[in-house]
């Protein structure tokens, strides 16, 4: 098809420059062919994530979006984690406190966040990358709104990463805002896979030189309100987990999961504490069933009593299922 004949393009285009470029004089091309295509000459393989403020004082701020469901992008504070829907823009505001150098580039980089997979370079997966035109489609982050993104794939590391001209704040404002997307689900087989990721965001001169450097993690999926909820009240939950532990010796977090079943569905363990009227005819009928409720409400109080002893219901095989299927049988013959 149309489609697969795309990706198998996609991969012959993504393959090409690795083969070109591994050969022995891999570290012998030109200074000028490096500052022609644009590339840092100094990458190191393992960016680093380290916070940097730097004489600049280099800062990044976040829109207060909320947790609210419609929120297409929203920043945790206590977790240092945007949350955001693909494709959607974030804007991030950056501050310094003393102007950069003439020239100065803000570039924005995805790194996975776990030690096991940071040697791995953060890609779009071949999916999202196939239905899109553009040049840098397999590039994660991308800046919106501004024509003069320059899109870079490190020749060595082969790490991606854009970048825009650093400008100063207009007259009346303390700081510069910049749109970024992120154009994958943090799910997406093939690319991120459930892996966590950070963005560097570094301040840099023309040449590539960092003055500054702020890092921040980013989870890409369909409820960012609902995801920080979560991912915020888990962390309190277990920092004040941790408190309980060190007051008494084995206190279990409370399970969250199950209160909230009980309280979104109409379960049915949650039907024994309903009242139900049964209208009755004659009394001796009404005595009668008034025994086997009784007996019943009897029970339940025993078993209540031996609820913290495991009863094991043992399920007899079902010796008629056999007969069943020989009775059936017949009457399809007959
Ligand atoms: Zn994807």
């Amino acid at each position: 098809t149309m489609a697969e004949q795309g990706f198998e393009d996609l991969q012959l285009s993504q393959n090409l420059p690795f083969t070109e470029n591994f050969g022995e004089n891999l570290f012998e091309l030109p200074n000028d062919i490096l500052q022609k295509d644009g590339i840092t000459p100094a990458a190191s393989t393992v960016p680093v994530t380290t916070d940097y403020p730097g004489e600049c004082g280099f800062q990044l701020r976040f829109q207060k979006s909320g947790t609210a469901k419609s929120v297409t992008s929203t920043y945790s504070e206590v977790l240092n984690k945007l949350y955001c829907q693909l494709a959607k823009t974030s804007p991030i505001e950056v501050l310094v406190s003393k102007e950069p150098p003439q020239g100065a580039v803000l570039r924005a980089t995805a790194v996975y966040k776990k030690t096991e997979h940071v040697a791995d370079v953060v890609r779009r997966c071949p999916h999202h990358q196939n239905e899109d035109p553009v040049e840098h489609r397999s590039h994660l982050i991308r800046v919106e709104g501004n024509q003069r993104a320059q899109y870079f794939e490190d020749l060595h590391t082969k790490r991606q990463s854009v970048t825009v001209p650093y400008e100063p704040p207009q007259l009346g404002s303390e700081m510069t805002t910049i749109l970024l997307s992120f154009m994958c689900n943090s799910s997406c087989m093939g690319g991120m896979n459930r892996r966590p990721i950070l963005t560097i965001l570094t301040l840099e001169t023309p040449e590539g030189l960092v003055l500054g450097r702020r890092c921040f993690e980013v989870r890409v999926c369909a409820c960012p309100g609902r995801d920080r909820k979560t991912e915020e009240d888990n962390k309190q939950k277990k920092e004040s987990g941790t408190k309980e532990a060190k007051k008494r010796k084995s206190a279990p977090p409370p399970d969250t999961t199950s209160t909230k079943k009980s309280k979104c569905t109409s379960s049915a363990e949650g039907d024994d504490k309903e009242v139900f009227l049964l209208p009755v005819r004659g009394r001796e009928r009404y005595e009668m069933l008034k025994k086997i409720n009784d007996g019943l409400e009897l029970l339940d109080k025993d078993s209540k009593s031996k609820s913290k002893v495991s009863v094991k219901h043992e399920v007899p095989v079902p010796s008629s299922g056999k007969r069943l299927l020989q009775r059936g049988e017949r009457s399809d013959s007959d």
